[in-house]
């Protein structure tokens, strides 16, 4: 979206006891239009066997949140989890056996998930991500493109590591972070994480019962990641824990994302959290649309320019995409997913933006109507040069 980036105020500090109940659970939730929901293997599997009821659980909550216009992400875990009884006595000590067993188990959680869905006549979408694709931008715009897309075709994108081909160097590792990875990339505002803890505490409750619990934080600090260290780290059984739980909130804080960390076992999964189960949320500070402007304004430098003509310049203004028949000019060499500036006809910078096309392609449809643009380039791109949610102007 296309805004202003300067005079954000970020709120911070602990809000142990001054937040009601309704407050810390319900607002999420209530002002939300996209969430990802991350559950993780000992919520899915159960001995290698996937646990349908559970999962019909999931799947009727997710579904009353879609009917009240909110779109959800699932990320689920469980490919090691389902697949590993299949593999025998070879066990899934190495790297190749997890990965195997992954590519097993994979299957079986799509088809218990969407056999969970399939009642509700709602379809899913599997997306199997490796750490490239939310962290290059030319295969982020890819890799969001696919997901707005299943979004809009009404299904429910579920996401894994590929975990078949991905190797340590390039791993999310654990998937509170591939979940917070995905939130920050679809502009989601709200992450929840659902575990076999209701939330952040002082210390670890299993060893300490004095521990206390943190219903609510606008900021993570040190003090927290302390908390979450030590015998805390292992709270939450899967990969994860909750010092891993506690980087992904932070991607997402960053990302103008909220982090809610529940039990995931229980009754109603999601809906649960409406009527007041324990949690911890950690508000995010700002919108998503405003953290990915802030993100663009001050973190890309440009590769490229590309000129306007005074309409486009106008129209970019006032909140419109860039397409090619407003573009003048293009300098630089570039590729899609790079950062360029925006000028006006004076060469004053009006902005910047992520584009989806290279600076080739840009000097082969400038000033062209978007139809053109496909007989000339010899493929279908996507609609504009640059999305107005890719960009920044000044205005
Ligand atoms: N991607 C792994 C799996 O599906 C799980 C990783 C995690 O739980 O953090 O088994």
């Amino acid at each position: 979206m296309a805004c202003l980036v300067n005079g954000f105020i970020f709120s911070s500090g602990i809000c142990h006891t001054s937040v009601s109940l309704r407050f810390m659970t319900d607002t999420p939730f209530a002002s939300a239009k996209r969430i990802v929901v991350k559950t993780g293997s000992a919520l899915v599997a159960e001995k290698g066997t996937p646990r349908h009821a559970w999962l019909e659980k999931l799947a009727a909550d997710i579904v009353g949140l879609r009917e009240r216009g909110l779109e959800v992400i699932l990320v689920s875990s469980g490919a090691v989890a389902l697949g590993r009884a299949s593999l025998g006595s070879a066990g899934t000590r190495r790297l190749d056996q997890k990965q195997a067993a992954a590519a097993i188990g994979q299957l079986r959680l799509m088809s218990a998930i969407g056999g969970a869905f399939e009642p509700h006549g709602v379809v899913i979408g599997q997306a199997l991500l490796t750490l490239g694709d939310t962290e290059n931008r030319r295969r982020w715009l890819n890799a969001r493109a696919t997901l707005e897309t299943l979004l809009e075709a009404g299904t429910v994108p579920v996401i894994n590591e590929n975990d078949t081909v991905a190797t340590d160097e390039i791993r999310y590792g654990d998937n509170d972070r591939l979940a917070a990875r995905v939130a920050q990339m679809m502009g989601a505002d709200v992450l929840v994480l659902l575990s076999d803890i209701d939330g952040l505490y002082t210390a670890d409750p299993r060893s300490h019962p004095d521990a206390t619990h943190i219903p609510h934080l606008n900021e993570l600090t040190t003090e927290h990641d302390a908390m979450a260290t030590g015998a805390n780290a292992e709270a939450g059984v899967g990969s994860g824990g909750m010092a891993t739980k506690l980087a992904a909130a932070r991607i997402a804080h960053a990302a103008g994302c909220s982090t809610l960390i529940t039990i995931g076992n229980r009754e109603h999964p999601l809906l649960s959290i409406e009527s007041g189960a324990r949690c911890t949320l950690i508000s995010a500070a700002t919108t998503p649309a405003n953290a990915r402007a802030a993100w663009l304004a001050g973190h890309l430098t440009p590769e490229g320019s590309i000129t306007l003509d005074e309409g486009a310049a106008k129209a970019l203004r006032g909140g419109a995409s860039l397409l090619a028949v407003g573009i003048t000019g293009v300098t630089g060499s570039f590729e899609r997913g790079a950062a360029v500036a925006l000028n006006a006809p004076s060469g004053r910078t009006v902005g910047k933006g992520v584009t989806a096309y290279s600076s080739s392609e840009i000097q082969r449809v400038i000033g062209c109507h978007s139809e053109e643009v496909e007989a000339i380039l010899g493929y279908r791109g996507r609609p504009a040069i640059i999305h107005r949610d890719d960009m920044v102007v000044v205005r």
